[in-house]
């Protein structure tokens, strides 16, 4: 049975029809100032609490409901003679039913320049209180922690007269996840304002189910991190296509966070496949980025995900007229390339993320490993020196184009070799690339050589150069830089390095052979920086 109910509600959608319904089967009403008055407004009966408590509502409000007459009421167990007789004793009525929602912490930190002292009057401590009484309680008493769940409280009420044990109970663990996540906000604020940390707490009641997983038999989820500043897949906005899939979630994370490496100064598009940049490049305009990202692996390109820091125009997206992409990514689509793109295709999911031009705002990333998670600083920088080891000097011209291959060496996993090329003066592309393997000369040798002569030679026969395909290729090998994720344990990776061509390297050394390696490159007359930061991606 519910006698007696407390509202105390910050947001008062739905309340007014709430108490009303609840008037109508005789539920007598308690309440906190502000929602006693609009009930009063609407002509229903409302005892005060500080009517109940004896007490004034106080403290600018900091002090309304916390009060033994309040919270005796809610957790005296109804099963227990002495505790009944308690509260008969210290003249505590009993509370069956509350609904509570708390002061809008979140909202009010989410605004720009918020002063501490208004969030912290943000701080509601009455209302979790209250619900985390009832909560504890809900054996005996019903908690409403969100107006959603008003309608089929009182259609319960109405059919049945009471509240069922599985209603009850299933309340009392939404009221709780609900006050941990409000807890979560005030620490992710207070962490950050008042000592300067970054702490993540992710909203477990807003995760997103999604179709599946990894694989269609696997079910999935995203939790969003909402109160992450800068760019996110967090605030994505889709314009078009189908739902993002939990492996749509992962690459297009790396095409991000990989086109974010390259800055804003110049178009870049990232083309990612299976977690890797297959493509990544620099150019005057998106479409040419977006053309020499494509060369960079045109086969590995179907299916991919892709992202630009560049509104997407219809140049680039008629560029992708018969070819197969999962997802764009952009900080903006122009109007006349979005009704192209919605046209290409149903399924082509398009995300506007408007701030992918700023700062990115996470400091840490996250592993979630069987039994507990791993937290880390986020890979940050790309060389700490910058030191020529061998007999031929590292060319400074070549600077550009190295800083270029070790951003994309970066984003690619481990064991990562790139071959990166300078295709017109400061624009640069990806030409081959070696992701994954467990031990990096074939990273080298079976991949990242081997697919950037074949990548040379589409684009030779497409552009039907005035010299033989050899002499084509082993001139532009040999202008291209290689940058290796870490140091080299033999020196075998420069014997195929220089077997292909290629004569600037880029590695962080720290091998107990890096004598040797630099002693091969000597022999070769291959360069050699050393640049003492390792970029390994697991
Ligand atoms: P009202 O608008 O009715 O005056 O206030 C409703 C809000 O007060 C609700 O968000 C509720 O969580 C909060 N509240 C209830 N009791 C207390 C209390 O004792 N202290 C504080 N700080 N907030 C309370």
């Amino acid at each position: 049975m519910v006698k007696r109910a407390l509202l105390s509600v910050s947001d008062k959608t739905g309340i007014v029809e709430f108490a009303r319904g609840l008037e109508a089967l005789g539920v007598k009403i308690i309440s906190t100032g502000g929602t006693a008055k609009i009930l009063r407004d609407a002509d229903i009966e409302v005892t005060d609490v500080s009517e109940v408590t004896g007490y004034p509502e106080m403290m600018g409000g900091r002090v309304k409901t916390l009060h033994p007459r309040i919270h005796g009421g809610l957790l005296c167990l109804r099963e227990s003679k002495e505790q009944m007789e308690e509260a008969a004793k210290e003249d505590i009525s009993l509370i069956d039913l509350i609904a509570v929602n708390l002061y809008p912490f979140e909202i009010t930190v989410s605004r720009e320049n918020v002063e501490l002292e208004e969030a912290i009057e943000n701080i509601d401590i009455g209302g979790p209180t209250l619900l985390r009484s009832a909560a504890k309680n809900y054996r005996s008493v019903t908690v409403l922690s969100d107006p959603s769940d008003y309608g089929r409280i009182l259609k319960e009420l109405r059919s049945s007269g009471i509240i069922s044990d599985k209603t009850r109970a299933e309340l009392a663990v939404k009221a709780f996840r609900h006050t941990a996540d409000y807890d979560a906000a005030i620490d992710t604020y207070l962490s950050r304002t008042l000592l300067g940390e970054e702490v993540l707490h992710l909203k477990f009641a807003d995760g997103v189910k999604l179709r599946y997983g990894e694989n269609w038999h696997q079910k999935a989820y995203f939790y969003k991190d909402s109160a992450i500043k800068g760019p996110s897949l967090a605030k994505a906005i889709q314009l078009h296509g189908k739902e993002l899939s939990y492996n749509n979630y992962v690459d297009a994370d790396n095409a991000l966070q990989t086109v974010k490496e390259l800055g804003n100064a110049s178009p870049a598009v990232a083309i990612v496949k299976h977690n890797n940049p297959c493509g990544l490049a620099t150019g005057e305009s998106l479409l040419q980025a977006l053309h020499s990202a494509w060369d960079g692996d045109p086969i590995s390109a179907y299916g991919s995900i892709i992202c630009t820091n560049e509104v997407f125009d219809l140049e680039a997206a008629t560029f992708l007229n018969g070819k197969f992409v999962e997802i764009i990514l952009a900080p903006d689509f122009k109007p006349d390339a979005l009704e192209y793109l919605k046209k290409k295709s149903e399924n082509l999911r398009l995300l506007k993320l408007p701030d992918l031009r700023e700062g990115f705002g996470a400091e840490y990333t996250y592993k979630y490993v069987i039994g507990g998670m791993l937290k880390q600083s986020r890979d940050i920088g790309i060389y700490e020196k910058w030191e020529s080891v061998t007999e031929v000097p590292y060319p400074e011209n070549k600077r550009a184009l190295s800083e270029f291959c070790l951003k994309a060496c970066k984003a690619t996993k481990s064991n990562a070799v790139i071959l990166a090329y300078e295709y017109e003066p400061g624009n640069f592309m990806v030409l081959g690339m070696g992701a994954g393997q467990p031990n990096r000369v074939d990273s080298i040798r079976k991949l990242a050589a081997t697919k950037a002569v074949e990548n040379l030679k589409v684009i030779y026969e497409r552009e039907q150069p005035a010299v033989p395909f050899e002499e084509y290729c082993q001139k532009i090998m040999s202008e291209c830089v290689m940058a290796s994720d870490a140091f080299f344990p033999f020196d075998d990776s420069v014997v195929h390095a220089a077997e292909n061509n290629i004569r600037y390297i880029v590695s962080p050394g720290g091998s107990i052979r890096d004598n040797e390696v630099i002693a091969t490159a000597n022999r070769l007359g291959v360069a050699l920086v050393f640049t003492g930061m390792r970029h390994f991606l697991h």
